[in-house]
């Protein structure tokens, strides 16, 4: 282990791990701070999930104006979005812009595949363990390691003995792949599949896509930011930032107050089309909430957004398929798309729903399924993430004397305020599980954690405290209150990553409490109200 000096002290103040979207934001706040602060990166440079997911048509479903931070009026006013939603390239160079602009690359370490973090409660101080031994001691240890960065693959076997190529989209190279008269497979259809899907259906030779199940899928809208628009962006920031500060999920989509039943149907059914036929999440957020609570409301919805589907599909078998029938619409992460459902339109786009012709194994050409061998030149695997506690579960968290936090969280997560977890003083777990963060647009939701971090960093330095811990009554409270936010949703009914399931993780075969479904306004009235209350919750000690 590291040596923290013979004085116990750390060779850091702090130390963040991760250098995505938050991990970047809380790197700034610690260095204006003036504490001795570094940052840990596995990827070669910065940007987080925006420097991995290089895959075609990766681009974000915020609009891309309320996606930059709000931190700085410099960097609003000197950032020009070029479209509504930003492709990953754009975001990826913005991010690279904050990070020169502010001059945090000096304080960040590239290549760092964190394995292993250890608490010494004696000298308090973590000793941060990287793949290649090398290790670094720090007083307080921030997790920014992403909400969706553990990739999973499917488990079928042979699915390694494929000869061509081969991806999961999380790890797209960063050179060009060659697309042009390509056997492709995609297997997956999330959010990430329907992207690829769509934006390379008419670049490929051929292309298969794998289905388990559908989702419910709704048009993005996208178009570029004229000059007029961009001056209108700019002059209105303080205002776009104000109504995302209100509504639940940090966008500047607000949900219909009104109950669905109480408005007429074809009064329903004109909203409906105007959500359809409006830019971004609305389709989905700006519904009357009783949508996604009273299972009539939702089928209703459904129904309308099936006929959507079936207008715009040709093949009315092909159109079946594509539409969910083990869940409603918004009960699990909707995919906003462009083109997506006119992709099966084509000669070269074949479906396979998997249910009804099953991947029966990998073979050194391609896939063998029930109906027999199809070959293919390149393999995408869109199969999505051990989402939230993944990260955490790849990497050894011991706390105070020796407990282990893959111990701790091995049915579900535990924490305070989705911040902080008992038995592991110091660390803080930055848009983790359980954090109004990780349902929130997220550059917003993490300015809320990270501002609550820094602010708590500042108050413990003014105070002389050196240690901080979560109370087991504490986060018995918050799970609680966690659990009661799913009662009456119909996403708690619905397997995804959303509710903690994934088929190729052991054991995440039922519900895990992950997300805070209270609304970003509550949580951060419950953060700002504990910090108030001189860290309610918290044992602080010199
Ligand atoms: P995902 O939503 O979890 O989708 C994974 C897909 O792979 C599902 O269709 C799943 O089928 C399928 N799959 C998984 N394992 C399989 C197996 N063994 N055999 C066959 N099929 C399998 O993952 P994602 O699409 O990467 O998206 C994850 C999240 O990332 C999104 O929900 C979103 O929050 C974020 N994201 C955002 C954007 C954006 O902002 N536009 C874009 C991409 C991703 P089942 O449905 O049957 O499980």
């Amino acid at each position: 282990m590291a040596v923290p000096s013979q004085n116990g002290t750390p060779q850091y103040e702090a130390v963040v791990i991760g250098a995505g979207v938050c991990g970047i934001y809380m790197l700034y706040r610690l260095l204006k701070l003036g504490l001795n602060a570094t940052l840990l990166e596995r990827g070669s440079d910065a940007g987080g999930t925006w420097y991995w997911n290089r895959y075609p048509g990766a681009r974000f479903d915020s609009e891309s104006y309320t996606y930059g931070y709000s931190f700085s009026k410099e960097l609003l006013e000197e950032w020009d979005w070029s479209e509504h939603f930003s492709g990953q390239p754009e975001t990826f160079r913005y991010l690279q812009y904050v990070v020169e602009k502010f001059q945090l690359r000096d304080h960040m370490q590239f290549d760092c595949n964190v394995q292993a973090s250890t608490w010494d409660d004696e000298n308090q101080v973590w000793t941060v363990r990287m793949e290649d031994r090398r290790e670094v001691t720090t007083r307080f240890l921030f997790t920014a390691i992403g909400m969706l960065s553990a990739a999973t693959m499917p488990r079928y076997p042979g699915v390694d003995r494929f000869k061509g190529e081969s991806f999961h989209t999380y790890y797209w190279p960063s050179t060009p792949v060659e697309l042009e008269g390509k056997r492709v497979a995609v297997v997956g259809t999330g959010a990430t599949g329907v992207q690829v899907i769509s934006e390379i259906a008419d670049k490929v030779g051929d292309l298969t896509v794998f289905q388990r199940r559908p989702n419910w899928c709704a048009p993005l809208h996208n178009g570029p930011i004229d000059d007029e628009e961009q001056a209108k962006i700019k002059a209105s920031y303080d205002e776009i930032f104000a109504l995302c500060k209100k509504t639940p999920g940090s966008f500047i989509h607000q949900p219909d107050r009104r109950e669905f039943k109480e408005v007429p149907r074809e009064e329903r059914l004109a909203l409906w089309e105007k959500l359809y036929a409006s830019r971004g999440f609305g389709v989905w957020l700006s519904n009357f909430r009783d949508i996604f609570m009273d299972e009539d409301a939702n089928a209703e919805y459904s129904e309308f957004i099936a006929g959507k589907i079936r207008e715009r599909v040709n093949d009315p078998v092909v159109a079946e398929k594509l539409i969910p029938k083990d869940h409603g619409f918004g009960t699990r992460r909707v995919p906003l798309e462009t083109k997506y459902y006119e992709a099966y339109n084509r000669d070269n786009v074949h479906l396979k729903d998997i249910n009804e012709t099953p991947i029966v194994e990998g073979t050194e050409k391609g896939i063998l399924t029930s109906e027999g061998e199809l070959e293919f030149d390149l393999i995408i695997y869109a199969t999505g993430f051990d989402a939230i506690t993944g990260a955490f579960d790849r990497m050894e968290f011991s706390g105070v004397d020796g407990r282990r936090l893959n111990d701790k969280w091995a049915d579900g997560p535990i924490t305070y305020l989705g911040l902080q977890t008992h038995d592991f003083p110091n660390l803080i777990t930055l848009a983790g599980p359980q954090s109004g963060s990780v349902s929130s647009n997220f550059p917003r939701g993490i300015e809320d954690a990270v501002d609550w971090a820094a602010n708590l960093v500042a108050y413990l330095k003014e105070n002389g405290y050196h240690r901080i811990e979560a109370t087991a009554e504490a986060e018995d409270e918050w799970v609680e209150t966690i659990k009661s936010y799913y009662e009456g949703l119909l996403i708690a009914n619905t397997k995804s990553w959303f509710t903690g399931f994934n088929s190729n993780v052991d054991g995440h075969d039922k519900l895990r409490y992950l997300i805070f479904w209270g609304g970003a306004p509550k949580f951060r009235e419950r953060i700002t109200e504990v910090a108030e209350n001189g860290y309610d919750g918290f044992s602080l000690e010199k």
